[in-house]
C-alpha cells in the first residue's frame, strides 16, 4: 500500500508562517495544510478515509494548551474536545507556543519538524521576556525550572 506523501514545506512555507505568526490557535489550519489520514491507518472501519483532514476530537490540543492550563475555568464553556472548541476557548489569547499543532495526530510530521527547527527558538525567547510578570507565576516557575536544568 503506498504511504501517504507528507506536505512539502517549501510549497506551504509562506502561508504556514502567516498562520504561525497570527495570534490564534494554529492547530486546525496546520491540520488542513497537512496530507490527512495515512492509507495504513488502523481504525476499525471499512471506508477508505485516506487523505481526510478532519479533527478527530481526540482533545490532545485542548489538554496541552498552556493558556487553558493557566486558566482552567475557560474550559467550563464547553466539554467538546475539538480544534473548534480550542479556538472558542482560547481565541486571541493564544500564546503562539505551537504545542497544539505539535500534539495533533492529523498535522504532518514535516510541519511539526518545521515548527521545531524554525520557530521554537522564537517561542522560547518570547516566553523568556515574560519572566517576572506577576500575572504569570506558573510561567515563571516553569521557565526558571527549565533554565536551571541547563
Ligand atoms: S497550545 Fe499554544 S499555540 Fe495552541 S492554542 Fe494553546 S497557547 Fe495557542
Ligand atoms: S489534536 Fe485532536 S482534537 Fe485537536 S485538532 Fe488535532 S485531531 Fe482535533
Amino acid at each position: 500500500m503506498p504511504q501517504r506523501i507528507q506536505v512539502d514545506i517549501k510549497e506551504i512555507e509562506t502561508v504556514l508562517n502567516e498562520i504561525l505568526s497570527t495570534k490564534f490557535p494554529p492547530v486546525a489550519r496546520c491540520r488542513l495544510l497537512s496530507s490527512g489520514f495515512s492509507p495504513g491507518h488502523c481504525l476499525n472501519i471499512t471506508g477508505n478515509i485516506a487523505g481526510h483532514k478532519e479533527c478527530l476530537g481526540c482533545g490532545n490540543c485542548i489538554d496541552i494548551c498552556p493558556a487553558l492550563a493557566r486558566e482552567p475555568h475557560r474550559r467550563d464553556k464547553t466539554e467538546q474536545r475539538t480544534s473548534m472548541a480550542l479556538e472558542t476557548l482560547v481565541g486571541e489569547d493564544c500564546d503562539l507556543c505551537y504545542a497544539c499543532a505539535l500534539s495533533c495526530p492529523q498535522v504532518d510530521t514535516t510541519i511539526k519538524h518545521y515548527i521545531v527547527n524554525c520557530r521554537l527558538v522564537e517561542v522560547m525567547s518570547r516566553l523568556a521576556q515574560r519572566i517576572g510578570d506577576d500575572q504569570e507565576p506558573d510561567l515563571d516557575l516553569f521557565l526558571e525550572e527549565a533554565i536551571d536544568a541547563y
